[in-house]
């Protein structure tokens, strides 16, 4: 935290520039791109121009930011509808990059990028890097996912671009992610949060401290995680853990980031605007309030977004940060509304389920929501881990740590649910994205 490194570093990168820009130039800039950007999709689209066109709208009815509001939502469906190339606003010719997601149902969705996308992909990475304190020098291994996927790439070109020494380790094998960060001096890993908890499962396994190495940034992102499992990480491996947001529908990773405050992440929102709606009605909410963030994409060439329904949960927050940094942050994304579960008419997020096992000793950060139907009714488990000397330990333990579990979770998720305490490792680990839930209702 301390502020002569940020500015000796992270604040004078080149790239950084737009983020300390004067808010009435920014906005300006801002609703210049909008109108471009709705010119554009308008021409060359025809699913939005007939979105518009449905509503009576024409670009030109774009007088100011506010305006933004009449114009309709796209959504997730929107994409799949049009699959595979119905979104592009550019000709095949000039896009040189696709991903596509790992769709688990029908087909995936498919993004594109130009040359000028690409670019604006980097530097915005590159902005979210430098806010982490990181700089030329720095030795970065990128264990996010290389392919179709938009972690790996993103966050690789981001991390070169910025000048940092890339190891381009990709997900998987942990061992050899270990080693390498051992043996390479490796000082900043990019990650799912999730990913990085097995790491330091791991490591110790193979009696490696990760507070014994050069390790001193972690850059995590591509699922919800809380601020009880960014303490665990933090006190667990004496990194600095920021919180990073994206998606692939807007551009990939880099649509926000912490920077060393960590009080919100920073918006990029000279290339993305961002509006909190109201999930239930689609109404604009004011800055400070909570609900559904809605992205728009200001400076896509190859497939611009008009007001993408992320279904994440988040709230723009008032005020300015520490840092000095004019753009806008955003709360971190604790849940998603495609998140929810609905147990017997309660919902319930998984992330509720998280900080309640994060605070209480003898717990490891690995759990798994296990949904039932019996005779009718909705049954949910929570299945935990706890931690090795808790199952050598007398039965008694067990049994008060049963209890503090049963109660914190009555207590956090108003429903009764069943505690199933499981030993260290028993739980499968994931290489990607945490699968927390396992719905067993509709078999
Ligand atoms: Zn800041």
């Amino acid at each position: 935290m301390n502020s002569m490194i940020e500015t000796s570093t992270a604040d004078c990168h080149p790239a950084s520039a737009p983020d300390y820009m004067p808010v009435p130039e920014l906005r300006e800039l801002q609703f210049e791109r909008l109108r471009a950007v709705v010119a554009r999709a308008w021409r060359e689209v025809k699913h939005y121009r007939s979105r518009l066109e449905e509503r009576g709208l024409t670009p030109e009815d774009l007088r100011s930011l506010d305006d933004l509001a009449k114009l309709p939502f796209t959504v997730k469906s929107d994409l799949r509808d049009t699959y595979p190339f119905g979104l592009f606003a550019s000709p095949m010719k000039d896009v040189v990059r696709l991903h596509a997601s790992s769709g688990t149902t029908g087909k995936p969705i498919v993004v594109a990028y130009t040359k000028e996308d690409v670019e604006v992909w980097t530097s915005v990475l590159v902005r979210c890097f430098a806010g982490c304190g990181l700089h030329r020098g720095d030795i970065i291994q990128n264990a996010y996912g290389y392919g179709l996927f938009t972690g790996g790439l993103g966050a690789h070109y981001g991390a070169e671009a910025l000048g940092a020494t890339v190891v381009p380790t990709s997900g998987g094998n942990a061992d050899r992610q270990i080693m390498l960060m051992k043996d390479f001096g490796v000082t900043a890993i990019c990650c799912t949060p999730t990913y990085f908890l097995h790491l330091i499962d791991r490591a110790a396994e193979l009696g490696v401290d990760f507070k014994e190495l050069p390790l001193r940034a972690g850059v995590f992102g591509a699922e919800p995680w809380t601020e009880s499992m960014r303490r665990h990480i933090e006190s667990s491996s004496r990194i600095e853990a920021f919180d990073i947001y994206g998606l692939s529908e807007i551009i990939g990773p880099g649509v926000a980031c912490e920077c060393r405050r960590h009080q919100g992440l920073h918006i990029f929102e000279d290339h993305f605007y961002p509006e909190i709606v109201d999930p239930a009605t689609g109404e604009p909410l004011p800055d400070g309030s909570e609900g559904e963030l809605v992205l728009t994409t200001l400076s896509k060439q190859a497939m611009p977004m008009i007001r993408y329904r992320t279904r994440d949960i988040t709230v723009l927050l008032p005020g300015q940060c520490e840092c000095g940094r004019t753009i806008r942050r955003m709360g971190r994304i604790g849940r998603r509304s495609d998140d929810m579960l609905i147990i017997r008419g309660v919902n319930v997020f998984p992330s509720q389920v998280e900080a309640a096992l994060l605070e209480i000793e003898g717990t490891l950060p690995n759990y798994q929501i296990i949904l039932t139907r019996e005779q009718g009714l909705d049954q949910m488990e929570v299945q935990v881990e706890v931690t090795p000397h808790m199952f050598n330990d007398k039965i008694g333990a067990l049994q008060g740590l049963h209890q503090r579990l049963q109660g914190a979770l009555d207590h956090v998720l108003g429903i009764r649910v069943r505690v199933g305490l499981v030993e260290a490792h028993s739980l499968a680990r994931s290489e990607g994205k945490a699968k927390r839930v396992i719905d067993r209702r509709t078999q």
